[in-house]
């Protein structure tokens, strides 16, 4: 379990196979220490909407 910074809110382990959990850096809710992460989920969106730009733009 990580506490993602994009989302705000904790998501699994594996919850995106691009995510990136950090070492330093943590969160803390209801008494539970969490790492902080990325799960980039937006980030990988945004690589797709791009890659399918270049290709309508290709067309
Ligand atoms: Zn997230």
């Amino acid at each position: 379990m990580y506490y993602c910074l994009e989302c705000a809110q904790i998501h699994d382990r594996g919850y995106n196979e691009n995510e990136l959990v950090f070492n330093s850096g943590f969160f803390t809710s209801k008494g539970v220490i969490y790492p902080a992460g990325l799960c980039r989920e937006q980030q990988v969106k945004q690589l797709q909407n791009d890659a399918l730009d270049d290709h309508l733009t290709a067309l």
